[in-house]
């Protein structure tokens, strides 16, 4: 039975969520930063691998086991970019989530196909070689939408827009977003992994 696991992120945010939601569990969360973790190379071309890897980082560093989180958004019509890349879509030096919903508008510019959907894949792993980590996965689907709407949530949401809530998700409250998102999902589906594997 997990007692406590780290969190392979160095995001306050996410380490109060999951700490809220894991509490519940009577599982302490601890950030990654409390055992000198250096940052972890993120190579690949997919959420998984990248997640795997965090994961897998966190848990050599700390000798506990270790959760981590890999999101970004797909769009079907670019091959599936940004991708993996969604956080650097137009650059690292410095990201920026305008720069990218503005590259994103042009790439998409010339297309009528606007669906795009948010991934969020979850990773724990008991140790750092565990042979069978358990992964969970959450999939939001949306529509590109050229103009921004709204102030609320991060990144892309101002032009992910939601036909069954007729508004982006930056005009979702985050209670909403947090209940229906691709992360919410993805939680939800660890969860109920937890409950019946032998963690
Ligand atoms: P990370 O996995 O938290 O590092 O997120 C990767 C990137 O994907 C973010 O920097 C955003 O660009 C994008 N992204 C992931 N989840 C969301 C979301 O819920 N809303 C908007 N953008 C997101």
């Amino acid at each position: 039975m997990l007692e406590k696991i780290v969190l392979a992120s160095g995001n306050a945010g996410k380490l109060r969520e999951f700490s809220r939601l894991f509490a519940a569990k009577q599982i302490e969360v601890l950030p990654q930063s409390q055992f000198d973790t250096p940052e972890c190379p993120e190579p690949y071309f997919t959420f998984v691998e990248n997640a795997l890897a965090k994961a897998r980082h966190a848990a050599k560093h700390s000798g506990l086991p270790a959760l981590a989180d890999d999101s970004g958004i797909c769009v079907p019509a670019l091959g599936g970019a940004p991708g993996v890349l969604s956080a650097r879509y137009a650059g690292s030096n410095p990201k920026s989530d305008s720069a990218n919903n503005a590259k994103l508008c042009a790439d998409l510019a010339a297309h009528n196909d606007k669906n795009c959907y948010y991934v969020c894949v979850l990773v724990l792993v008991r140790h750092e070689h565990d042979p069978q980590p358990i992964i969970a996965e959450g999939i939001w689907h949306g529509q590109w939408q050229d103009t921004a709407a709204g102030d609320g949530g991060f990144g892309y949401d101002p032009h992910f827009y939601l036909p069954d809530h007729g508004c982006t998700a930056a005009e979702l409250s985050a209670d909403v977003k947090n209940a229906v998102s691709h992360r919410g999902q993805a939680l939800q589906q660890l969860l109920e992994k937890l409950e019946t594997c032998s963690a």
